[in-house]
């Protein structure tokens, strides 16, 4: 099976970019959501986080707090290693069943959104990676409102990722995104024409927030 990487910076459009190719008919596979369920309630994978983060990490409702918990581990580079060393392997694990999954159900190509794929030297796993690239100050406009942070934790955030032109040389194919969702739709489209052999007339829209 042909397995397409899909990255971008913090607030790019990978995920407006990977609806847009769900919307095609593409399937794909959301590294942060295998994270997610890594970790969540009831699992192995949240006991050894309390192990090492204590109750420090849970909300007065007993729930994992997972922005406390990256505060945690944002200027703390061994706890940041010891939450990567619990996740990882299980978002390994899945991807693998996952995608044999859909191989056995005789899927031919597919995709697999990471945000970081490059800083984890994932490439020799992809067929080809694709890349979504947006201007910095939209992306810290559009982040900043989405998740209600200032710009400045925007842009600390994105400091902890490797820079566009480094990505930019590693990726077979870059998505611009530089213009509004009708332009982001057809140059998306465009390509699952080129990848995949599919076009969407009666597909889904993603919604455009
Ligand atoms: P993150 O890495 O933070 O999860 P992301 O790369 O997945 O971000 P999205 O969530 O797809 O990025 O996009 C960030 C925000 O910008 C979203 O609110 C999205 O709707 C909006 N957005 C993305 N592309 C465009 C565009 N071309 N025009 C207008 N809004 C856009």
């Amino acid at each position: 099976m042909r397995i397409y990487g899909l990255t971008g910076g913090i607030g790019s459009g990978k995920s407006t970019v990977a609806k847009i190719f769900e919307a095609c008919g593409i399937p794909v596979l959301y590294a942060d959501l295998l994270a997610r369920d890594a970790i969540a309630p009831g699992t192995e994978g949240l006991r050894e986080v309390l192990a090492v983060f204590t109750t420090d990490v849970l909300d007065a409702d007993g729930a994992l707090d997972r922005r406390r918990l990256a505060q945690l581990i944002f200027n703390d580079s061994s706890a940041k290693r010891r939450l990567e060393a619990i996740i990882h392997p299980r978002v390994q694990e899945q991807f693998v069943r996952r995608t044999s999954a859909l191989a056995a159900a005789g899927v031919e190509a597919m995709i697999y959104e990471v945000p970081i794929l490059f800083e984890r030297d994932l490439d020799p796993i992809f067929t080809a990676i694709m890349l979504v690239c947006s201007p910095e100050h939209e992306r810290v406009r559009r982040v900043a409102a989405r998740d209600g942070v200032s710009p400045r934790e925007v842009r600390d955030r994105m400091h902890n990722q490797l820079p566009d032109e480094q990505k930019r040389a590693r990726a077979t194919y870059v998505i611009e995104n530089d213009a509004g969702i009708d332009k982001l739709r057809e140059r998306v489209r465009a390509l699952a024409l080129e990848l995949f052999g599919v076009d969407s007339p009666a597909a889904r829209e993603p919604a455009g927030d």
